[in-house]
């Protein structure tokens, strides 16, 4: 019997009480490959080693100040990641639906500071995801999520690749267009680079604003920093959360300057949100993602794994139906409701994560080795031989 309140199904009853990189301990001493990380949130394993030694100093610092005073490490995060990215302002949260959120007030509040308030609507794809907030189930607008809940009035939806429906549901109220470059819990759908740039297109054409949802694709998951910028695009703002500090929770939002101007003085707050601690521990993230290589080496391993997943499909045509994703945000989508083999890995020592549309999703940390790359792509050999 357990106190907590029962939203989460808990199929795995083992107590984890150590993680090094891609691995996990059980308290038994038994190892795991955990190559869900926490669901894309530990981008560089369990407990990097820089980023302990700066958990660390920062406990020496004062733990919590307030947005209404000076934090350091924010001003320098903030700084850092607007010039990485190229955006002109970055306002901080401390998870993604909370930066979805920001995302939805801001582009509302944009068209309402340039004297549009009827532009209100936010057009979303149908059965995506971007949070548990009411506002962002009513963006999601998954049935699963949503009965019984408010629904609130301000979203619309299309249907994934319909651009007749997409062009059909823009109206003079629309907004902002929100979505996800890769569709996370919806399976690991990719946009195509096309679509992007037509998205984007059709976005300055009307008069909208482009919001892509990067919490769970951006930060390198993808093989690129944002996913987005496969299409050498740039959209108007950009939340962004999950790995930002190596599994402490932090998230934000990126804007240009147009939108960032409507966000005055008491338009938005939060007590949390860019704490010294989550702020130090992004700085250190972006220490170790920013030096040479990093990327290239999500780029190899990601061939590596991609070619290997390939040659298992082939092995199991019956099982497996397709290899999709793109870096190491990976989908294997199964012919039937892939329950079954998601705890025969397990089972074996792989830890990996359901999404909808019969997809295992696979998160290894960003600078997984070929070595354990071989080790899981064994297990997944070995499960669906039996
Ligand atoms: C995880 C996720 C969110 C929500 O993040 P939380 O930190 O759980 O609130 C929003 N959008 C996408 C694409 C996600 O993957």
């Amino acid at each position: 019997m357990s106190y907590i309140l029962g939203t989460y199904l808990r199929s795995v009853k083992e107590n984890f009480v150590k993680g090094k990189g891609s691995y996990l301990y059980t308290d038994k001493g038994e190892k795991y490959l955990d190559f869900v990380q926490g669901i894309a949130v530990n981008a560089l394993g369990h407990n990097h080693e820089h980023l302990v030694k700066t958990m660390k100093n920062q406990a020496d610092k004062p733990w919590h100040l307030s947005n209404l005073f000076l934090i350091q490490e924010q001003e320098k995060f903030a700084k850092r990641l607007c010039e990485f990215t190229k955006f002109d302002f970055v306002g901080f949260q401390n998870s993604g639906a909370e930066a979805t959120e920001l995302s939805i007030k801001a582009a509302v509040k944009y068209f309402y500071s340039i004297g549009k308030p009827e532009k209100n609507r936010i057009l979303c794809i149908d059965s995506s995801f971007h949070g548990r907030t009411i506002a962002t189930i009513s963006a999601g607008n998954n049935p699963k999520h949503i009965e019984g809940f408010p629904n609130l009035p301000n979203f619309d939806h299309f249907d994934f690749g319909n651009h007749d429906q997409l062009k059909e549901r823009i109206t003079d109220k629309t907004c902002a267009i929100l979505i996800e470059p890769i569709l996370g819990e919806s399976g690991i759908k990719v946009i195509p680079d096309h679509c992007l740039k037509g998205l984007r297109e059709l976005c300055d054409e009307k008069n909208i604003l482009l919001i892509c949802d990067e919490i769970q694709c951006g930060y390198y998951r993808s093989g690129k920093f944002f996913a987005y910028q496969y299409a050498d695009i740039k959209p108007d703002i950009v939340p962004f959360a999950k790995a930002v500090a190596g599994g402490y929770p932090s998230g934000g939002c990126l804007f240009v300057k147009k939108v960032a101007a409507g966000m005055k003085i008491g338009t938005h707050g939060s007590t949390f949100a860019g704490s010294p601690m989550a702020m130090g521990l992004a700085n250190a993230v972006l220490d170790i993602m920013l030096k040479p290589g990093f990327e290239e080496h999500i780029l190899e391993v990601s061939k590596y794994f991609f070619d290997k997943l390939n040659e298992i499909k082939n092995k199991f045509p019956k099982a497996i139906k397709e290899i999709r994703g793109k870096g190491l945000m990976i989908g294997i989508q199964f012919f039937e409701e892939p329950s079954k083999f998601l705890k025969e890995f397990y089972n074996n020592k792989l830890i990996t994560v359901k999404a909808s549309d019969n997809v295992i999703r696979i998160f290894p940390p960003l600078n997984v080795s070929k070595e354990e790359i071989d080790e899981g792509t064994n297990i997944i050999i070995k499960t669906l031989q039996k």
